[in-house]
């Protein structure tokens, strides 16, 4: 796998360099099979110009890929046999991406399959009400000035209450 400002696998797939079964292409974004599929019909779209994560990506491209996600979605359940889906982004290192080349999966899901997104996330505690607030009342003053946001640390004691 690659990391920040290395090689990209998917890069290379776009460009036809690489072995890739793809399912769907316009002209700003591709989606194929994951190599290594959580079940059969396991699906990234990616878009054709390299963007690593979410901060990178320009609002336009992350909406269609969206709008793909969608489109596809109903039709990967009817070929797959799956009811149901997971939609996965994972931006960033610790979020667990792995390949820096933006991508959305769409991973249609069976019975004991052992995938797991186990929300609410066992290892958390209910914060007090007030770090709740807080936090939302942080976000909401960043919606109306991104300069004057508080600092992470902050984010930090949120999560420890
Ligand atoms: P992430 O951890 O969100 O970055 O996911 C990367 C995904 O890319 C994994 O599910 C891999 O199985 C998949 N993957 C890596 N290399 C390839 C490849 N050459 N073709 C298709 N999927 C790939
Ligand atoms: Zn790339």
């Amino acid at each position: 796998m690659n990391g920040p400002n290395r090689h990209c696998i998917f890069c290379d797939l776009i460009q036809g360099a690489a072995e890739v079964s793809v399912c769907y292409e316009d002209a700003n974004a591709m989606a194929f099979m994951d190599i290594q599929p959580v079940n059969l019909g396991h699906t990234l779209i990616v878009p054709k110009k390299h963007y690593e994560s979410l901060k990178d990506v320009p609002r336009d491209v992350a909406m269609h890929l969206f709008d793909v996600a969608v489109t596809l979605a109903p039709v990967i359940q009817r070929a797959s046999g799956c009811d149901d889906m997971n939609i996965v982004v994972n931006s960033g290192h610790q979020a667990g991406q792995n390949v820096f080349h933006y991508h959305v999966h769409l991973i249609p899901r069976r019975a004991e399959d052992n995938f797991d997104i186990a929300l609410p996330f066992e290892g958390s505690t209910m914060p007090d009400r007030t770090f709740l607030d807080a936090m939302a009342a942080r976000i909401i003053a960043g919606l109306r000035d991104p300069a004057r946001q508080a600092a992470p640390h902050t984010t930090r004691a949120v999560r420890a209450g």
